[in-house]
């Protein structure tokens, strides 16, 4: 029988009565006859707070020490939950990533996994052991810690399942599953039954905090399903992340996701000459600051005004860059906005449909939400409006492509 890889989140570890809960599941798991591998993220808020603990410091949140210092969120809940399934009277061992076998490239706090090495993973289940992972982490080619990105941790999972041979990696959360939105948001919110990969890659990627978009690129690559399910709720079945969606017909918006990690910058009055989009965007490349929506203006009088999306982290960085090119090339001036969110409809049906721009631009419109800025992919469509709004966007979208209904099941 293959392994089983199971991912456990802050919130389902938030205190030692969650971590003995949890360290239940996985007893009775493997008194029922399974191999099983788990990667823990940091406790509760943890890695929030290690970051408030480096700003009280440094305005900078990059670099070797940093990444080692998040690291160490994921070595508590290793640690601790290997004691409590000892306790439980089950042989567990505590892994960091490194021990784990898990190398990366060397960006330290966006790391990429680049090789897993099993060789000590396989060693402990052969001796009995349940190994215990520390997710989001991995070990540069210089033996430093690395970190993958916030919500790394799906990614270290299905990581490790596609290197194990595992038959799906099954990820535990605080809610029941992938819903056709944040049910945070709005509690009509439904769950799906299962989503194909490209769908939940675009919602990932649009800001739907559930699964880090890695691990979905991840899935795809190695064809390994992904179960998100309730670590509270254990009755409740929860959603198959896979190629094939059987259960809810491909014409239909299958989520809305909202992003609001956005800042937008405005390059007035750029001179309409080739090259330049090179020299500001290279500029930023160079820098490390990756930029994700960009938009041009028709030229007028050869001057064009140029928008582009960065996280909201970065856009002091993206001006300290962007202000000195602009002047270089003779451009107006450089506006920030930070106060957007983005907000996209998601589904398959699209690349064959028509009307679902019109839906989603009149429902906006009729609820006198302005949309910045609209980009799209074939599976997609993204309205850029102001933070405040966005919410309510949300919901607005959802009613509109009526997501709380059930759809009918296909046979
Ligand atoms: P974990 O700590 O388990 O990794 P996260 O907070 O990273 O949990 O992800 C779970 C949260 O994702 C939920 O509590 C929910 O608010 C949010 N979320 C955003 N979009 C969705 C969605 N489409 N379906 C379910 N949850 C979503
Ligand atoms: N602890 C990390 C974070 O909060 C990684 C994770 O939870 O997946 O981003
Ligand atoms: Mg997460």
């Amino acid at each position: 029988m293959p392994p089983v890889v199971q991912k456990y989140g802050g919130s389902s570890l938030s205190d030692t009565t969650r971590i003995k809960a949890v360290a239940k599941r996985i007893a009775a798991r493997v008194e029922a006859g399974e191999e099983l591998i788990v990667v823990v993220s940091a406790m509760g808020k943890t890695t929030d707070e290690l970051i408030g603990l480096a700003r009280e410091i440094t305005p900078v949140t990059e670099g070797r020490e940093y990444a080692m210092l998040l690291a160490t969120g994921e070595m508590v809940s290793t640690a601790l939950l290997a004691m409590a399934l000892r306790d439980l009277g089950h042989p567990a061992i505590a892994l960091t990533g490194a021990q784990a076998g898990v190398y990366t490239d060397n960006t330290y706090n966006r790391a990429r996994i680049t090789e897993i090495d099993a060789t000590r993973i396989r060693h402990e289940l052969a001796r009995d052991h349940i190994v215990i992972i520390a997710g989001f982490q991995g070990q540069s080619p210089d033996a430093d810690f690395t970190t993958l990105g916030r919500g790394g941790s799906d990614t270290s999972a299905v990581a490790l399942a596609a290197a194990l041979g595992a038959a799906q990696a099954e990820i535990y959360t605080d809610v029941d599953g992938v819903f056709t939105t944040d049910p945070r948001i709005d509690p009509r919110a439904r769950k799906l039954h299962d989503i194909a990969y490209e769908e939940m890659l675009e919602l990932a990627a649009q800001g739907a905090s559930v699964m880090h978009p890695r691990a979905i690129e991840l899935g795809l690559l190695h064809e390994i399903p992904i179960l998100v399910a309730s670590s509270f709720n254990g009755d409740v079945e929860g959603t198959l992340i896979r190629k094939e969606v059987v259960m809810e017909p491909a014409n239909r918006v299958r989520g809305v996701a909202l992003d609001s990690d956005v800042a937008a910058v405005t390059v007035r009055a750029v001179p309409d000459r080739p090259g330049i989009a090179a020299q500001i965007f290279g500029a930023l490349a160079d820098a490390g600051v990756p930029v994700d929506t960009i938009v041009q203006n028709a030229s007028v009088e050869k001057l064009t005004d140029m928008t582009f999306t960065v996280a909201h982290d970065d856009w002091r960085k993206a001006l300290a860059i962007t202000e000195p090119v602009a002047a270089k090339l003779g451009s107006g001036q450089v506006i920030i906005d930070h106060d957007l969110a983005k907000v996209s409809i998601v589904g398959t049906g699209m690349q064959s449909g028509v009307g679902y721009a019109a839906t989603m631009f009149r429902a906006l419109a009729t609820a006198s939400i302005n949309i910045q800025e609209i980009t799209t992919s074939e599976i997609r469509i993204t309205a850029l409006v102001s933070a405040k709004e966005a919410e309510n966007a949300v919901r607005v979208l959802h009613e509109a492509f009526q997501l709380d209904e059930p759809a009918e099941v296909q046979t």
